[in-house]
């Protein structure tokens, strides 16, 4: 059994983000300025007249100026602006400076009163437009509860653009011998150590989701496409008998390569999303155990790990192969496993020429998970890596219906159907939803060429190339 004491990584770095500017920040910023700019004149509007009045009220008790008040149209109104504060205000700055009350300063004052009346609405309207504009950026704030600092430090799809990857070469000693497969269970687990924790997605994403790196000293090999188990810590309570057993253990598909993110064999990582949902009973969010605790772990909590599992989503480790990749949300996670692989490690065993295409759906596109290396795969890699997207709450089909992955997958099913015709792999993971629209697409590709898909499923399954890991 392999255990590691936490004690050894208490000094490890805080959770890192990666700080680029977004687009909602920047927009947001925007708009605010605006908002306080309007706000401010039209609040001068309202309060430039009173200033001039209580300036002409300071002026008139030292040099009054006298006009004629022989029943003039000014004179007339004066009764209702003594009634007005301000001109109370005016009364008190005579007062103080002993000047006598004076009609003529107030004819001042009233024409000055008549200017501002010309435009009378002008300075409120410009307050409300103000307010409003603020109340707009306020309701459209993040969907989570992030601190105004998060809003520079998330991904937001519009801001990154893509850089060279340069392929690393290390001592690669892991490419020998079998596909490990539950080394560790429920009874023999492995204590792994959190070495960081790292927000994935944008303030518009709709759940948090996070990238967790293990520090587990080689302890616990795997392969790309392999889970781990984590069970979280605490007793499940049996609610019939009030028994108490420990937690069972939930799968996480890895999200490095065999080697993890350093390259060094030392640790892995995992792709998670924070879990919760709407409880009537409760009436609140319940917030699901296990995908919380990995989320909010600090650096230096221990995780028990089962595994590693999974045989269904391995790599071929053939690297002229193609490879057809579709997922949602943190079904991502495999497939950042093989693109590690391909295209930041250089193998002399596994020097990859093949092609991968990742479709990628979410609702919106803050939930772009790992934006900034599908960035620089598409900057770097051109011919060989191709990402296609959909974000359902923000892009629509032609008849107006939601965009789905599959049926972004769809646009290009002549493409997909060829490719896997010539023995390309097709790989499915994250939301078991996305199944029937997919297999309803090559049915129909394969119906429109006088081909049996049922036939045609079971030849790709029985060569390995059918690969489907939904939940
Ligand atoms: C092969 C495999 C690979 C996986 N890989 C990943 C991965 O890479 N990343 C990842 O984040 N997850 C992955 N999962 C899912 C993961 O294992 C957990 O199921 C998930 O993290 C939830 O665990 P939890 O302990 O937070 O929630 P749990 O305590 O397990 O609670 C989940 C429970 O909540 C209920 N529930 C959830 N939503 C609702 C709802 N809207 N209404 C009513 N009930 C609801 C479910 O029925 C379930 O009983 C994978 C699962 C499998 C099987």
């Amino acid at each position: 059994r392999a255990s590691m004491s936490s004690t050894h990584y208490q000094t490890l770095p805080a959770p890192h983000r990666v700080t680029v500017p977004t687009n909602v920040g920047r927009t947001s910023v925007v708009v605010l300025a605006m908002a306080a700019l309007v706000g401010m004149m039209g609040g001068l509007l309202i309060v430039t007249p009173t200033v001039l009045q209580l300036q002409a009220a300071a002026q008139s008790t030292a040099r009054p100026i006298q006009v004629p008040t022989d029943g003039s149209a000014h004179l007339r109104s004066i009764p209702k602006l003594e009634a007005q504060p301000v001109h109370s205000a005016m009364r008190a700055v005579r007062a103080a400076s002993g000047a006598p009350h004076n009609k003529g300063s107030f004819l001042l004052d009233e024409d000055r009163h008549h200017q501002s009346q010309n435009m009378p609405h002008i300075g409120p309207m410009m307050l409300l437009s103000g307010v409003f504009l603020a109340v707009l950026v306020f309701l459209r704030r993040p969907s989570r509860n992030l601190k105004p600092s998060d809003l520079d430090a998330t991904w937001s799809l519009a801001a990154v653009t893509g850089s060279k990857i340069q392929k690393v070469d290390r001592d690669w000693n892991q490419e020998k011998g079998d596909v490990p497969f539950n080394t560790f269970t429920k009874d023999n687990t492995f204590k792994g150590v959190i070495k960081s924790v790292e927000s994935l997605v944008g303030p518009r994403a709709t759940a948090e989701h996070c990238k967790i790196v293990i520090q587990t000293n080689g302890g616990i090999p795997a392969r790309e496409g392999q889970c781990y188990g984590v069970i979280p810590p605490g007793m499940d309570v049996d609610p019939k008998t009030g028994e108490e057993k420990p937690h069972y253990a939930r799968q996480y598909s890895i999200a490095s390569s065999r080697y993890g993110d350093d390259f060094d064999g030392q640790t892995t990582t995992l792709c998670v999303k924070k879990v919760a949902w709407w409880d009537k009973e409760l009436n609140g969010m319940k917030k699901e155990l296990c995908s919380h605790y990995l989320c909010d772990a600090t650096p230096g909590t221990e995780v028990t790990m089962t595994g590693p599992g999974g045989r269904t989503m391995l790599l071929d480790s053939d690297p002229d192969a193609v490879h057809i990749c579709v997922c949602t949300g943190t079904g991502i996670a495999p497939y950042r496993a093989f693109w590690r692989r391909m295209f930041y490690e250089n193998h002399p065993n596994y020097q990859f020429k093949g092609r991968m295409m990742v479709f990628f759906g979410a609702a919106v596109s803050d939930e772009l998970l790992f934006a900034q290396e599908l960035a620089d795969l598409q900057a770097t890699f051109p011919d060989q890596f191709s990402l296609y997207t959909a974000f359902s709450e923000e892009e629509t089909k032609a008849n107006g219906e939601k965009m789905f992955v599959q049926d972004r997958m769809a646009e290009h099913a002549d493409e997909v159907y060829q490719l896997l015709n010539n023995g390309a792999h097709l790989y499915c993971a994250g939301s078991k939803f996305m199944m029937p629209g997919i297999l309803e697409m090559l049915e129909k590709c394969a119906s429109a060429s006088g081909t049996n898909w049922e036939e045609m499923q079971q030849h790709l399954k029985d060569n390995g190339k059918w690969h489907v890991e939904v939940y």
